[in-house]
C-alpha cells in the first residue's frame, strides 16, 4: 500500500501536535521539520517539498493559527490542502476528441507497464461507455510485444492491428489508423516501443508517430516504485514529447509514494490514472483529495465504495447501501460482506481505506491474515438468526456460548463486537455524508 511510511510519520507528528494544549512558535518549526524529513523520507522531489513546507508555513504563520482555535488541527487541514494542490487539485479525465476516432498513444519506458495499462484503460473505456477500442501494436523492437499486446486483446475482447516486427512503426500507425476508420473504432490506443532509458532514437520515432497521429492524449506510463527515476523519467518524455498526462502503475506494491507526490508539481503534467493491481480491472482515476486523504490516514471511503460497486453485484451493493443508511447492517450482512472482501485483495488495503481505519488501534491488534476472516466467520455462524439481526442482546453469557461454538476465546469474540459495531458507527457517519473523516479530525 502505497505512503505507509509518510501517513505513519505525518500521523505522529500531528498526535505530538494534538497533545500540546497551546502550540508555540517552536512546536510550529519542530512539527514543519517534521513533515519536510517525512516527505524526503517518502521520496518527494527535493524542490516540491521545500516548496510545500514552506507554503504550509507561510499560510500558518499569515493567518495567525497558533492563536486561533485548534491550530493542531488547522495545521492538518493546511497540510491536506497543500497536499491536494500538489498533486493537482482536481480530477484530469481523459481527452476526448470531437471527431472520432478519439486517438491514445501509449509511452514510457520498458517494464513500466505500458502495455497491460493499454489494456486496462481499453477495458474500462469499453466496460463504462460501451467504447470500441482499437489496438495497434507498434512496438517493434521487443520481439514478445507484439505477442503481448495481442494475448492482452484477446483477454478483454478487443481487436488489435499488427504487422509483426518487420514494418516501419510510423507506417504500421498509418495503416493502423486507416482500419479503425474503416471499422469505425471509437479509440484507437497506439502502443509503442519502449526502452531501458530515454534515448535520441526513440525520441524520433515517437515524434514521428505523434506528428502522423496527432494523438488526443499522449498517455506516459511510469512505474511507482521507481521512485524518483519516475519523476525523471516523465520530466524526459515531457520535455521532447510533450506529454498530456500521466499514468502512474504498480501503486500497490509503492510503500513510499513519492512518485504520485511529485510529478505533477515537477511536469506540470497530472497524472490521470494509477495501476493498482496486475488484473485488467486494477486502473483507477487519480483523485488528488482522495489521495490526499488516505495519505493522512484518513481513509478513502469514496473509493472504497466505487471498488465495492465495481467488484460486487449491483443490486447487492445497493442493498447494502441502503442498510448502512438505514443502520440496520447486522451481523448477516458482516458475513456477506466478509465474503465478498476475500475477492477484493488484502484485507488490510481495504480497511485502511475506511476513515479512520488506518491509525485504529483496534486494527493494529488485528491480523488481517484470512485465517482471521475464517475465523469471524466461525463466530457469526456460532450465533443464533435472532443475534445476528439484533447485536445488541449479545451479553456477556451468549458471548461465552458463542466463543465455545466457535472455539474462539471470548475476549476475541468480545473484540470482534467491539469492532462490529465500530465499523457500523462509522459507516453511518459516513453515509451521512461525512465522506473523508476530515470533520472528524477537526472537531467539528
Ligand atoms: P511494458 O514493457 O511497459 O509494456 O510493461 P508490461 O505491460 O509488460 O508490464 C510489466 C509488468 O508489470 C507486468 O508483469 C505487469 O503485470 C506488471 N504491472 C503492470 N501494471 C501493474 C500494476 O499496476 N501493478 C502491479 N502490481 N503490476 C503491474
Amino acid at each position: 500500500m502505497a505512503f505507509e511510511g509518510l501517513t505513519e510519520r505525518l500521523q505522529k507528528t500531528f498526535n505530538n501536535l494534538r497533545r500540546k494544549g497551546k502550540v508555540t512558535e517552536a512546536d510550529l518549526r519542530d512539527t514543519m521539520r517534521e513533515i519536510r524529513l517525512a516527505l524526503l523520507e517518502a521520496d518527494v522531489n527535493f524542490q516540491v517539498v521545500k516548496k510545500f513546507v514552506k507554503t504550509v508555513r507561510d499560510q500558518a504563520v499569515g493567518t495567525d493559527i497558533l492563536d486561533g482555535l485548534n491550530p493542531a488541527q488547522q495545521i492538518v487541514k493546511l497540510v491536506n490542502d497543500e497536499l491536494v494542490k500538489t498533486m493537482g487539485s482536481t480530477d484530469a479525465p481523459l481527452n476526448k476528441s470531437d471527431k472520432i476516432p478519439t486517438i491514445i498513444m501509449m509511452a514510457g519506458l520498458q517494464g513500466a507497464g505500458k502495455t497491460t495499462t493499454t489494456g486496462k484503460l481499453a477495458l474500462k473505456l469499453k466496460n463504462e461507455q460501451h467504447a470500441r477500442p482499437l489496438l495497434v501494436a507498434a512496438d517493434v523492437y521487443r520481439p514478445a510485444a507484439v505477442d503481448q499486446l495481442v494475448q492482452v486483446g484477446e483477454r478483454i475482447d478487443v481487436p488489435v492491428y499488427q504487422e509483426g516486427t518487420d514494418a516501419n512503426p510510423v507506417d504500421i500507425v498509418r495503416r493502423g489508423l486507416a482500419q479503425a476508420a474503416e471499422n469505425k473504432n471509437d479509440y484507437v490506443f497506439i502502443d509503442t516501443a519502449g526502452r531501458l532509458q530515454i534515448d535520441e532514437k526513440l525520441m524520433q520515432e515517437l515524434s514521428d508517430i505523434k506528428s502522423l497521429a496527432h494523438p488526443d492524449e499522449i498517455l506516459l506510463v511510469v512505474d511507482a516504485m521507481t521512485g524518483q527515476n519516475a519523476v525523471n523519467t516523465a520530466e524526459g518524455f515531457n520535455n521532447q514529447l510533450d506529454i498530456t498526462g500521466v499514468v502512474l502503475t504498480k501503486l500497490d506494491g509503492d510503500t513510499r509514494g513519492g512518485a504520485a507526490l511529485s510529478i505533477r508539481a515537477v511536469t506540470g503534467k497530472p497524472i490521470k490514472f494509477v495501476g493498482q493491481g496486475e488484473k485488467m480491472e486494477d486502473l483507477d482515476v487519480f483523485h488528488p483529495d482522495r489521495m490526499a486523504s488516505r495519505i493522512l490516514g484518513m481513509g478513502d471511503m469514496l473509493t472504497l465504495i466505487e471498488k465495492t460497486q465495481r467488484d460486487f453485484d449491483q443490486k447487492q451493493a445497493e442493498e447494502m447501501n441502503q442498510k448502512i443508511r438505514e443502520n440496520t447492517f447486522d451481523f448477516n450482512d458482516f458475513v456477506d460482506q466478509l465474503n465478498q472482501v476475500q475477492n477484493m485483495g488484502p484485507m488490510e488495503d481495504i480497511m485502511k481505506m475506511i476513515p479512520g481505519m488506518a491509525n485504529n488501534p483496534a486494527l493494529q491488534n488485528v491480523n488481517m491474515d484470512p485465517k482471521d476472516m475464517e475465523h469471524m466467520k466461525a463466530v457469526v455462524y456460532s450465533m443464533t438468526p435472532q443475534e445476528r439481526e439484533d447485536p445488541d442482546i449479545l451479553n456477556p453469557s451468549r458471548r461465552r456460548r458463542i466463543a465455545a461454538g466457535a472455539g474462539r476465546p471470548v475476549v476475541e469474540v468480545n473484540r470482534m463486537i467491539k469492532q462490529f459495531n465500530q465499523m457500523k458507527k462509522m459507516m453511518n457517519q459516513v453515509s451521512k455524508g461525512n465522506f473523508n473523516g476530515l470533520d472528524g479530525m477537526l472537531g467539528k
